[in-house]
C-alpha cells in the first residue's frame, strides 16, 4: 500500500495551487471591458519588509482570502506615512503644461484628479525607479561577463544561465525605456471611477493595473498613495514589466513562492512580474 504524502509536502502543493489560482483568475468586478482585453491586477502581497501590506504579506493564504479587517492600526500607518511623505523634500521635478509633469528631464503625463502632491510622489518614485534599474542593470551586466549569479539575482531568477541573465537584461532595459519614454501617462482611479477595480471580493487591494491595450497607461488605484515611495517605485517597474516584457502574475506575489521558483523552476521567475519587481528593490539604496 502506498505511504500518504507527508502533511508537508500538501501544505505546498496548497500554496501552490492557491498561488496559480490567484494568478490565472481574472480581475473581478470591473463591468464593461472586452473579454480579450489584457487587463493584470497588482495585489497589495509585498515583501515582507513593507510594513504597509505587513498583514497580507504574513499570510499568504490571506491574499485571496482576506478578513476584511484592514485595521485601524494600518490606516493610522498610512495615514502618517502620507504625512511623512508630505513632510520630505519636493525632488526636482516642475510642471510642463496642464497635465504633464517633468521628473528627471523626462516628460510624464497624468490624468485628473492627480493633483501636484500626487506628481511629487510619483516624481520620487520615477527617481528611485531609475536609480534601482540602474542599478539592475549594472548587476545584470556583470553577472552575464562574469557568468556568475550575484545573490539577488539567485534569490529571484535562480542559477546562472547565459539565455536567462540575457533575457532578464533586456526585460529591464526594455522597463527603462517604457519608463523614459516621455509618454508614460498615471490614471488615478477613485472608488467612484468606472475601472476601479475592486479586487477580487471586492477587497479594496489592487495597488495598479494596466492593460495592453493601453500601452503607455499606468492606472493607480487608491492603495498606491498610501505606499511609500520605494514601494511605488517597485510598483511602476512590476507594472511596467507586464506591458514591455510580457510578464505574468502566475506564481502570484508571495515572496516564498517567488524564491521557490527561482530555485526550481527559473523559467516560470523570469516570465513573473514580481521577481522583477522584488529583484530591483535589492537595489534601492
Ligand atoms: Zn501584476
Amino acid at each position: 500500500m502506498p505511504k500518504p504524502l507527508p502533511p508537508l509536502i500538501w501544505r505546498h502543493w496548497l500554496l501552490i495551487a492557491v498561488a496559480i489560482w490567484i494568478g490565472i483568475a481574472p480581475a473581478t468586478g470591473t463591468a464593461g471591458f472586452a473579454s480579450s482585453e489584457l487587463k493584470i491586477s497588482q495585489y497589495s502581497a509585498r515583501a515582507p519588509t513593507l510594513r504597509v501590506y505587513l498583514y497580507a504579506n504574513a499570510d499568504p493564504v490571506g491574499i485571496f482570502d482576506p478578513s476584511g479587517k484592514f485595521g485601524i492600526g494600518e490606516l493610522m500607518l498610512v495615514e502618517s506615512v502620507i504625512g511623512t511623505i508630505a513632510g520630505m523634500a519636493v525632488p526636482s521635478i516642475s510642471t510642463a503644461g496642464p497635465t504633464g509633469f517633468v521628473v528627471d528631464g523626462i516628460n510624464y503625463y497624468s490624468e485628473w484628479p492627480i493633483g501636484s502632491q500626487g506628481r511629487i510622489n510619483i516624481g520620487r518614485a520615477i527617481t528611485i525607479a531609475h536609480s534601482m534599474l540602474r542599478n539592475a542593470i549594472k548587476d545584470l551586466s556583470s553577472i552575464y561577463q562574469s557568468a556568475t549569479a550575484s545573490a539577488a539575482y539567485q534569490y529571484y531568477f535562480g542559477n546562472y544561465d547565459a539565455v536567462r541573465v540575457n533575457k532578464v537584461k533586456t526585460n529591464f532595459e526594455a522597463i527603462r525605456a517604457k519608463l523614459d519614454c516621455g509618454k508614460l501617462t498615471f490614471r488615478s482611479l477613485t472608488k467612484g471611477s468606472p475601472e476601479y477595480d475592486p479586487g477580487r471580493s471586492g477587497s479594496n487591494r489592487v495597488v495598479a493595473w494596466v492593460r495592453g491595450s493601453e500601452p503607455n497607461m499606468v492606472n493607480l488605484q487608491p492603495l498606491f498613495w498610501a505606499s511609500e515611495s520605494e514601494e511605488s517605485a517597485a510598483t511602476f517597474i512590476h507594472e511596467i514589466s507586464h506591458l514591455v516584457a510580457n510578464t505574468d502574475d502566475a506564481l502570484g506575489y508571495d515572496e516564498r513562492l517567488l524564491h521557490r521558483h527561482a530555485k526550481f523552476s527559473p523559467a516560470n521567475a523570469i516570465r513573473t512580474a514580481s521577481n522583477y519587481e522584488r529583484y530591483a528593490m535589492k537595489f534601492y539604496p
